[in-house]
């Protein structure tokens, strides 16, 4: 029997999870069906009974719901657990097993797809939410250095406190404490320059940009959008300032997409293929 897995969201209806996840069974002879489930904003854990009941095997979990999903996980990852966000479900002999693959998805598509090692880079990342959250782990873990900008300064704090073990001190700026170096408001930016400047705010879904210095990136820096599918106002603003690398968070999605075909199905598929294919 073809065993059910599906992505849910809301919205939901641009998401290419479906897509990718059908291109991964093709290429690894995996028997599974792929949906997008939208499910309504007060009926995340209703969806995730209904699919249980039906059968399904897994589920992965997108913006509005990856904190919910932890909350309904009766088991997380280590991963899971660091990032208080999980964006993707198994279902397994009455279990809910959470996981997040976000964080290992960034860093093999900056490592692998676009060959930039991590380590010792400045990383400015903008924004704090669940994306930030998902990812902040992994680059740390790889021997990147920090920093968090964010409107909602505090929000960036309490990130940089939780992952406080993990900070290396900001060394762009001259203020001395690492958890103020390392959560800053825009405007604390004037005068820093970053590695590399990741886009995890979703100012992207509506075209808008965020208020970066114009010279914030260090000569060869690498400029990334999480976000995927159109050519954003940061993205235009990075080529126009001096960054060598502009990069959407398409490879993101589809390194995380096979993190969690590992989870699911014990294989991994080949990823440089699928994303040639996306791209084409
Ligand atoms: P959240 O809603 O959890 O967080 C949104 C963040 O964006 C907050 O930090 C918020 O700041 C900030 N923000 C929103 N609008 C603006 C704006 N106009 N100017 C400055 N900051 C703004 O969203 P997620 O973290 O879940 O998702 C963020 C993005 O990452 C989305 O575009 C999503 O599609 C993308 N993503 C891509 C993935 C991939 O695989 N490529 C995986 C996961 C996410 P404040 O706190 O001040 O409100």
């Amino acid at each position: 029997m073809t065993d059910q897995y599906a992505v849910i969201g809301n919205p939901i209806a641009h998401s290419k999870s479906p897509l990718i996840h059908r291109m991964f069974a093709e290429q690894t002879g995996q028997d599974i069906s792929y949906k997008a489930i939208l499910a309504p904003l007060d009926g995340f854990a209703a969806t995730i009974e209904r699919l249980r009941a039906e059968g399904y095997k897994g589920c992965n979990v997108t913006v509005p719901f990856k904190f919910e999903a932890l909350k309904l996980a009766t088991r997380i990852d280590p991963h899971a657990e660091i990032a208080q966000a999980v964006n993707t479900l198994k279902f397994d002999n009455g279990e809910i097993m959470g996981y997040n693959t976000d964080g290992r998805g960034l860093v093999a598509d900056i490592q692998f797809n676009l060959k930039i090692d991590l380590k010792n880079k400045n990383i400015l990342l903008a924004g704090a939410g669940g994306a930030a959250s998902g990812v902040i782990h992994s680059l740390a873990t790889m021997g990147a250095r920090v920093t968090i900008a964010n409107r909602n300064v505090e929000k960036a704090q309490i990130l940089v406190n939780r992952f406080s073990h993990l900070f290396a001190p900001n060394n762009n700026a001259e203020k001395k404490s690492p958890t103020r170096n390392n959560a800053l408001s825009y405007a604390d930016l004037a005068g820093q320059q970053f590695d590399i400047v990741i886009n995890a705010t979703s100012a992207s879904l509506t075209d808008s940009t965020i208020p970066l210095p114009a010279t914030i990136f260090a000569p060869g820096a690498l400029a990334y959008d999480m976000m995927y599918g159109r050519d954003t106002p940061f993205m235009k603003f990075a080529r126009t300032h001096g960054a060598a690398v502009v990069a959407d968070g398409l490879g993101m999605l589809v390194e995380q997409a096979a993190e969690a075909f590992y989870l699911w199905r014990g294989v991994r598929p080949d990823t440089a293929a699928v994303l040639k294919k996306l791209r084409a």
